[in-house]
Parts: C-alpha cells; structure tokens; sequence
C-alpha cells in the first residue's frame, strides 16, 4: 500500500444542510475522497451553484427533503448506509428568526429531534462493529453560550448555555437534544460550537456579503447601534478543516470550540472590509473617494449580545489550528464576490 492510498479511507458520508454555505465547503471537500450524499431542503438559503464543482461526480447524490421528514430520512438511510452523519441544516439567520421564529423551532428543534429518531433506529439495527465506528456530528454555534460581559473570560465548553435570539435558543434546544441522544441511548455523537464564519457562498442577507453588495451598490452600509459589538470571525475553510480533524481525532460524546482567530468589534470589521474594497476596486461608484463614507449606524437589533469570546484550547489541545490569517480570509472572500457580481451584471 502507498502512503498516498493509505492516508484516505473512503467513508460514507451524509451531509445535512450541504447546499447551504458551510455545508457546500464541506460536501466539496469531502467528494473527491468520500461518497456523499447531500440532505438538504433547498430552501432560499441554499446554494445549488456551490457544489456546481463536484455534482457530476460519482461520489455525489442529493436527495432533496426536509429533516422534519422522519420517513424520507429512515428510508435515505437505510439506502444509503453512512458510517458519518454531519448535521448542519438549520433555518440560520438572526434577524429572520427575530421577524418570524417559527421556522427556527421547525428545523432546528423539531428537525433535529426527527433526525436523532431516524439516525438512532439505524445505528441500532448496524451490526456491532460498523456501529462502535459510526458517529454523529452535530454542527451548533458559539451562539447558545450568549452574551459575555467585557471581564469575563472566553466561554470554555462548559460555559452555561444563555441564548438570546430565538436562533440561538433554537440551536441550543438542539443541542441538548443530541447530549440527550448520547446520554440516554449512548448514540455515538460529537459537538461544535463555531464562531462567525466568512468567506465564498454566503447568502447575501448575513454581513460580510451584505456590506460588500451594498457598497458595490454605492448605497450605506448599516451598522446595527454603536457597532461595537464583538465577534469572532474563523474562514469557512478552516471551519471545514476543523470539523475534519474532529470527525478524525475526537473521542465520541465530546464537544469543542471551534474559532478564537480574529475578534473584531463590527465597525472595526466594516471599516476593514471598506478598505480592502477601496484597494480592490479602483473605479468606484460616483462621489465616493472611500467606500468608508458609506457607513451608517442604523437602530439596534433586539436582544442583541454584546460580546462572543470562544477559548478553543480544548481543540487547540487535540492537535487543531486555524491556518486562514484574517487578512489573506478578508482578500479571498472580497476577490470571490467581486467575481460573482462581475458574473451576475
Ligand atoms: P445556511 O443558512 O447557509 O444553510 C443552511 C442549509 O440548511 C441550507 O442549504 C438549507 O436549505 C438547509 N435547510 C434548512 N432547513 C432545512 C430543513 N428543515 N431540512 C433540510 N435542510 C434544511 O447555514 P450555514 O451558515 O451554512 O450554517 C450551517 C450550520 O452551521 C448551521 O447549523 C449553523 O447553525 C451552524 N453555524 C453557522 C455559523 C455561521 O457563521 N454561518 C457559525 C457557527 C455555526
């Protein structure tokens, strides 16, 4: 055997939420050397055109359906036999779920109890040696940890769960459904807890991509209150890097945190963005010398949280960094939507 064909084993691998824009990194990384099948609802959040790459592969099938489908679910299952189940679809915007939380509750909770249900009754029924190797990954947020007072130190895995927007508590009611899958039937399962993710095929409405076609627009970019609230940003890549290597080298029931790159106040982060922009784009829209003079502070989001701190030593410990500066990220992900929109003019 070369080195080359030992390092990979082919696993099969279902992905929920895989046309969306963490899930298509994922699926597209995964395909060259993993049978993948894509459970996805298609809904407006997804991406078809992310995975335009790897849809003619052999190794990819997608089978469109929602995760609140028990029934489909059992029978995709069973057809397709994962040793790896990665469960990242969820209703996943902020604002959305402030306008209209129902659809939070209905996929992020209600779905995600289906789900368990369909997964539980077919690791139960693998034969003993498939079923000590099959795992579970539940993908959730920094989110559920909530609101961290400027003193307090970065939220560890045991932080108590404070969620503050009906996502974040959506995300935390699935959360401690899956802790209770494992606890109670002993389902193989691993948890992470991400920061902020940025980079190519995000959906327009989340802040990143908004600010960028807001000010190829050349109209304001909105700036929730004083704009000092702060995040922790981790480029999607290295979020895809990190779920890998936990899949790999975790022992079953764990959780970790994934993030701790680059923590950035909002404004801090549109006023970098402006000038990366400013530097891309030469010739901009009329009566702008610096797209920076776009910036507006528009009202407060309700129950906004203030401060995410995540201490990822726990990953860190288990052999895992980041690899994405903020800097070469930042670049990358304003040279992709530069590209989309010189395609969709
Ligand atoms: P996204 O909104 O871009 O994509 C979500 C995908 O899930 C879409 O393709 C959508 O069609 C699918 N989906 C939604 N409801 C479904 C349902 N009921 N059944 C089947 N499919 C459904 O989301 P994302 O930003 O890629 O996030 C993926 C996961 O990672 C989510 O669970 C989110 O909570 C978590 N997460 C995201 C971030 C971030 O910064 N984006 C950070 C930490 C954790």
């Amino acid at each position: 055997m070369t080195s080359s064909n030992k390092a990979i084993h082919m696993q099969k691998i279902l992905v929920t939420g895989g046309a969306g824009f963490i899930g298509s990194a994922l699926v597209r990384r995964l395909v060259p050397n993993h049978q993948v099948l894509n459970f996805d609802k298609l809904t407006y959040a997804a991406h078809p055109l992310a995975l335009a790459t790897v849809e003619q592969h052999p190794n990819y099938q997608c089978v469109q359906g929602d995760i609140c489908d028990e029934a489909l679910l059992r029978q995709t299952l069973s057809n397709f036999q994962p040793d790896l189940v990665f469960h990242l679809a969820a209703e996943t915007h902020v604002d959305r779920s402030i306008a209209g939380p129902s659809a939070f509750i209905h996929s992020n909770v209600v779905g995600t109890f289906h789900l368990l249900e369909a997964v539980r009754a077919y690791w139960q029924a693998l034969p003993e040696e498939n079923a000590a190797a099959f795992r579970f990954f539940h993908v959730s947020t920094d989110e559920v940890y909530g609101d961290l007072a400027d003193e307090s130190l970065p939220a560890t895995e045991l932080h108590r769960y404070a969620p503050s927007s009906p996502y974040s508590a959506a995300k935390a009611g699935s959360d401690h459904l899956v802790h209770a899958w494992q606890r109670t039937y002993g389902l193989p399962t691993l948890m992470s807890h991400c920061s902020n993710n940025y980079g190519p095929w995000q959906y327009p409405e989340k802040l990143i991509p908004l600010l960028i076609s807001k000010a190829l627009a050349g109209e304001p970019l909105p700036i929730y209150g004083d704009g000092l609230q702060q995040r922790d940003w981790l480029y999607v890549e290295d979020h895809v890097d990190a779920l890998l290597y936990i899949s790999k080298h975790a022992p079953s029931g764990e959780r970790y945190n994934i993030g701790g790159t680059k923590s950035l106040t909002n404004l801090a982060l549109v006023q970098q963005l402006c000038q990366e922009l400013d530097h891309a784009i030469p010739n901009k829209p009329q009566g702008i010398c610096s797209f920076s003079q776009l910036i507006q502070h528009v009202t407060d989001r309700a129950g906004h949280d203030r401060r995410y701190a995540l201490d990822c030593s726990k990953l860190t410990n288990l052999g895992w960094q980041a690899h994405t500066s903020w800097q070469q990220g930042l670049q990358q992900t304003v040279q992709f939507y530069l590209a989309q929109a010189k395609v969709t003019a």
